[in-house]
């Protein structure tokens, strides 16, 4: 299997070395892992990513150990962008200036609220769910106009407290696979989501099968913020791909795509 989404502490959330992400990886049996640490241009988000001029000594030092471990695992690159329509350009400045393998997009803050921590309102409960994921589904929507990106992480995150999608917003999502299929996107099956109240991967399972139709590639993720993270759930991702009818993985080397078989 292959992990393509872990972080590093350069985004001042996660714990652990890079080394030991690569050497958690190595013990778990994965054939590549990627970092992929968040990237933010919105104020809000700053603290919680790696400063821009991070992104050099970010991707060498993964390119070293990929140098260093390359006898037992291929380690690779790439961000997690936060999308935010004003900071396009400064994204794209970004992405073109560095050798990464894969790009991901995310939304985690809406008009600059951040919807994954427990502390805000919506991680308290608080907030009218339909109004969410309408705010949420627009965002997505227009990042999809943007081409900066290969991969869409953790689709339907606004559910990680255990507030599901109404049909209303489901059919949203179900839109924007449509988009992201004439896209040629890839979509990311992030395990992450097993582990928080939702109790239930990104995306979920009828998502899932919606992405097999359309036949979007699908890339597998923990979203590990430490080493003990890396691959988690893994077992239950397969399982859930092969229900869905995948039969290959998608992985990215320079922003080329490879299959890998599941
Ligand atoms: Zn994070
Ligand atoms: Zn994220």
């Amino acid at each position: 299997m292959i992990d393509y989404h872990v972080h590093t502490s350069l985004c001042n959330h996660a714990t652990g070395s890079m080394e030991q992400y690569v050497r958690a990886a190595i013990t778990k049996g994965l054939t590549t892992i990627c970092f992929l640490d968040h990237l933010t241009f919105q104020e809000v988000g700053r603290y919680n990513a790696m400063f821009p001029w991070e992104v050099p000594m970010y991707v060498n030092a993964a390119r070293r150990l990929d140098r260093q471990y390359r006898d037992q695992i291929s380690v690779r690159v790439g961000l997690e962008i936060d999308f935010s329509p004003a900071h396009v350009d400064r994204c794209r400045e970004v992405v073109n200036a560095f050798d990464l393998d894969v790009v991901g997009s995310s939304v985690h803050f809406l008009d600059g609220e951040d919807v994954v921590t427990r502390q805000s309102a919506w991680g308290c409960g608080e907030r009218n769910a339909d109004e969410i994921y309408a705010k949420y589904l627009d965002v997505m929507e227009s990042m999809l106009d943007y081409d900066y990106f290969d991969v869409v992480c953790h689709f339907d995150l606004p559910k990680k407290y255990s507030r599901h999608p109404s049909a209303f917003a489901v059919d949203g999502f179900l839109n924007l696979l449509e988009k992201i299929g004439a896209k040629n996107l890839a979509v990311e099956l992030n395990t992450s989501g097993l582990s928080y109240p939702v109790r239930e991967a990104f995306p979920s399972p009828p998502l899932l099968d919606r992405c097999a139709q359309l036949r979007i590639p699908v890339v597998t993720g923990s979203d590990a913020h430490s080493p003990e993270t890396v691959g988690r759930d893994f077992d239950k991702a397969r399982d859930l791909l092969k229900e869905a009818g995948y039969r290959y993985l998608t992985g990215f080397s320079h922003r080329q795509r490879e299959s890998v078989a599941l």
